[in-house]
């Protein structure tokens, strides 16, 4: 039975967002048959870290927190009944900074109904560089580790440590977008297939019992236009019987259901509860 949710929605708090208002992704929403969606906002980064996109606008501030919270709590409230809305958060996992995403976690884990995993910033030659900010951000990263295979391999070995790493009870049950990697493969093909590394990946997520983000946001992305993951991982995914949650990343309220429509999976549920089993 096909659950349609959004498990994966942005709000006015994203600094690199739109300013549309909580209400109108819920409208959206109800407009489209969704029957519910969690806000997960980009977290706050760890204070140490360094943000490297030109306008250090990954996360949300830490000032910010509390205010988004608070929001999310009220509109919950007065959709209560009407519309399920969960309380959530797209984390980074960064290579490097554990203990302080444990420490956030530990912090604000129980405000949390959900909340997703993400890795979209590469640690390389003692710097980090953001996999998905532009297609010169990625080539930046190609000429770092030498070929466009070596960039996949060094992001799925990052999303594999970031299933393995140590972030505490309140650990995220979903992985974000687990082939972000392709967003610009139209430019940057791949010669050598990465797809093991990928159904390790799968396999650990299965283990662990955590669900994945099938995330339609590459569908509307130029050099990409395919779900994040592609019909194939779908596919491994589902004869692992992993929960699939769809997710927009919408960060418009107009981008509330996009790629939907080119999921190849019937078979989404709404997300695992954030507490420890
Ligand atoms: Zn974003
Ligand atoms: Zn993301």
């Amino acid at each position: 039975m096909s659950e349609k949710y959004d498990g994966h929605v942005h709000s006015p708090f994203c600094p690199h967002g739109t300013s549309d208002s909580l209400e109108s992704y819920v409208e959206k929403a109800i407009k489209l048959g969704f029957t519910g969606l969690t806000f997960t906002e980009h977290a706050p980064l760890p204070a140490n870290f360094i943000d490297p996109v030109p306008l250090n606008d990954s996360g949300m501030s830490h000032q910010q927190l509390d205010e988004y919270f608070n929001a999310v709590e009220k509109i919950k409230d007065s959709y209560h009944g009407k519309f399920e809305i969960k309380c959530g958060l797209e984390v980074d996992y960064i290579e490097g900074f554990e203990e302080e995403t444990r420490a956030f976690l530990d912090k604000v884990g129980s405000k949390l109904d959900d909340a997703i995993l993400s890795v979209h910033f590469i640690h390389h030659n003692n710097q980090y560089t953001c996999l998905d900010y532009s297609p010169e951000s990625f080539e930046e990263l190609v000429n770092a580790l030498g070929s466009v295979e070596n960039v996949h391999k060094k992001y799925y070995e990052t999303v594999y440590r970031s299933l393995t790493a140590d972030l505490g009870d309140y650990k995220p049950k979903r992985l974000g977008h687990i082939s972000l990697v392709n967003k610009f493969q139209k430019k940057f093909q791949l010669d050598i297939s990465s797809s093991h590394l990928v159904t390790t990946i799968l396999d650990e997520v299965k283990k662990q019992g955590l669900s994945l983000d099938y995330n339609g946001a590459g569908t509307v992305k130029p050099l990409c236009k395919e779900p994040y993951p592609p019909s194939w991982v779908i596919e491994e995914a589902e004869s692992r019987k992993i929960p699939l949650i769809y997710g927009s990343d919408a960060h418009s309220s107009k981008g509330i259901g996009q790629g939907f429509d080119q999921l190849s999976s019937t078979l989404l549920s709404s997300p695992l509860p954030l507490s420890r089993s």
